[in-house]
């Protein structure tokens, strides 16, 4: 047995609290929902929080939103495949894209709806994922303004998310100058600045965020109330809002290193031990499939985790001083990551709180 507990009225304190830190910037908030698979519920709790709109990468999950009941205006925050752009514009209002060829297509989907989606053009600030490099950012978004009949409104950077890279002040500070000279040489006014994702939160708090960004993209600091980025909890924000739990199914004393010829472990890993004795060894009944084993941390003192196949996760329990037993749960709380396996695994019974 392996369960997700989940505690939506955190995840709601958390969306107020960010929400009105965000607010009091002059920025509206879309939650982000990808790591809870589109949640209903818990986008619920965010925009009861003060959410504005729902984001996504996964039109699946926009679309579960809809059937669940939410109609906030959705951002999709992949660039849509070119082959579903039919099933996008029924269902999804705000666009990110970073080609031109996207956004004619999508103008002609568009028109033959009759639809009039909004399309955020990413620039690259520096952190190499999505987006224009910027220092081409302008003749492109000049050009794909000329093409899109009005659809392209608003320009964005994302970070933190290959590079690492950090907010500060001159990456949002590059796409609304970028913003100013396209809206003089166009005409077309850009209504949207979006800013950033958690790794962004810094600068609100610092109140050091410049002026005209209004857009937030929010999903692991309203979640988890963490930044991976800056490696740090949000402060304001409570992360008891999941816990995973595995149930021991075996438990027994064992030498700590293997016997025989070491090869490749299951996943093609060399693996490395180390001799510490006989040593007490919990099985619990999680594994890859439904964890990131690294990114497990334990709730009690004196657990540690050793390695975890596809359904097998070995503990070392030695030194926990409490009593365990076959079938008892033991709990972790997890990193973004790992949160993203447990939510998507089909095996992990999910529980509201
Ligand atoms: C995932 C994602 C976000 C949300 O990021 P968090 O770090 O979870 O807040 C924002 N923008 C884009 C483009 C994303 O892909």
């Amino acid at each position: 047995m392996a369960i997700l507990k989940i505690y939506p009225e955190n995840i709601k304190k958390n969306s107020e609290y960010l929400c009105g830190l965000c607010s009091s910037s002059g920025i509206d908030v879309a939650v982000v929902t990808k790591v809870t698979c589109g949640d209903p519920m818990l986008a619920q709790k965010a925009i009861e929080g003060g959410a504005k709109y729902v984001a996504d990468s996964r039109i699946e999950n926009i679309k579960k939103l809809r059937k669940a009941g939410i109609n906030n205006p959705a951002l999709l925050l992949r660039t849509p495949s070119l082959k579903r752009l039919d099933e996008a514009l029924d269902n999804i209002q705000m666009f990110l894209v970073s080609e031109l060829k996207t956004v004619e297509a999508i103008a002609e989907v568009a028109k033959n709806k009759g639809v009039k989606p909004s399309l955020i053009y990413m620039i690259d600030t520096g952190d190499l994922r999505e987006g224009v490099w910027y220092s081409e950012a302008l003749e492109e978004i000049t050009r794909v303004v000329k093409i899109s009949n009005g659809l392209v409104n608003g320009l964005g950077t994302n970070l933190g998310c290959y590079g690492g890279i950090v907010a500060t002040p001159d990456k949002f500070e590059m796409i609304l100058s970028v913003g100013k000279k396209a809206e003089a040489l166009t005409g077309q006014k850009m209504k949207i600045y979006t800013g950033g994702n958690t790794a962004s939160l810094p600068l609100v708090e610092e109140n050091n965020c410049p002026q005209g960004i209004n857009l937030f993209r929010l999903g692991e600091s309203i979640m988890c109330g963490t930044d991976a980025t800056n490696n740090r909890i949000v402060p304001g924000t409570t992360t008891d809002t999941f816990i995973i739990g595995g149930e021991v199914i075996e438990l027994k004393v064992k030498p700590s290193l293997p016997e025989g010829e070491i090869g490749r472990d299951s996943f093609g890993r060399k693996p490395v031990f180390e001799d510490r004795g006989n040593r007490l060894r919990a099985i619990l009944s999680l594994g890859e499939q439904d964890v990131l084993p690294a990114g497990l941390i334990p709730q009690e003192k004196g657990i540690e985790v050793l390695h975890a196949s596809s359904d097998h996760l070995i503990l070392d329990v030695t030194d926990y001083s409490g009593a365990l037993n076959v079938g008892d749960m033991v709990w972790f709380k997890q990193s973004y990551g790992c949160l993203l396996r447990s939510t998507t695994s089909p095996y992990v019974v999910k529980e509201y709180e």
